[in-house]
């Protein structure tokens, strides 16, 4: 099945992560294209709307939130997704990121796998048709067109509320969500449903995806909610 490729700009002046995240993105099917500092991005922005802006914070000479408001700026960019890259524990600056325009936000040090499917996800949203129906993370593939499950080659039987649970995951991979905001989420703001009812729902999607020896790739935060992710827990301390 031969498509046109989407074309993602990755704005980033730490060279080996451009090279690693050019060959994930490429391996993807993604076409790719890097700045190393905001002046160069800025001139390739005027030469051409890519698909994607993958945009690094902390740039030198132009910063990416600069730049990310300059493209909201412009008429033409103004529609272009754009996902920032930002410091772990800088929450007021993903904040502000999001108040200038980014469509979302993947926290460094992230694995590729977990920005491609932010790539995916954001694609989605901005432009339903334009990516394909397909939800990959962590071993676990969704066909949303054909409502199927796989996990490692094997598929998965899932109830429709698993179903939408992991869909929500899958888009936010890595993003530990509360009780209350996977109710909103998967179950909706206008249905009254008891809190314990998502740790029901998360026991059951666990059962129906976690096979033999397979990592969990639910994660339990304490105090907080839930997240799906296929990191192994950092070391205490
Ligand atoms: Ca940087």
């Amino acid at each position: 099945m031969s498509q046109h490729k989407l074309h993602v700009l990755v704005v980033e002046d730490e060279v080996s992560l451009v090279e690693l995240l050019r060959y994930n993105l490429e391996k993807e099917g993604f076409r790719v294209t890097a700045a190393n500092d905001g002046e160069e991005a800025l001139a390739l922005l005027k030469e051409g709307k890519p698909d994607l802006l993958v945009l690094d914070w902390m740039l030198p000479h132009v910063s990416g939130i600069e730049i990310c408001r300059q493209v909201r700026r412009r008429p033409e960019l103004r529609d272009l997704p754009v996902i920032m890259l930002t410091a772990r524990g800088e929450e007021a600056d993903r904040v502000r990121g999001l108040e200038v325009g980014a469509d979302d936000y993947v926290i460094k040090p992230f694995s590729p796998s977990e920005l491609v499917a932010r790539i995916r996800a954001v694609l989605r949203r901005a432009r339903p048709g334009a990516a394909d129906e397909m939800l990959t993370y962590g071993g676990i593939a969704m066909d949303l067109a054909a409502h199927r499950v796989m996990r490692n080659g094997r598929f998965l039987h899932l109830g429709p509320t698993e179903f939408r649970l992991l869909r929500f995951f899958m888009e936010r991979p890595g993003r530990v969500f509360s009780r209350e905001q996977l109710l909103d989420g998967v179950w909706g703001r206008d249905i009254y449903v008891e809190l314990r009812t998502v740790d029901v729902h998360i026991r059951r999607l666990r059962k129906a995806i976690n096979g033999e020896g397979e990592r969990d790739v639910i994660r339990t935060v304490r105090a907080a909610g839930y997240a799906l992710d296929d990191q192994p827990d950092p070391a205490p301390g």
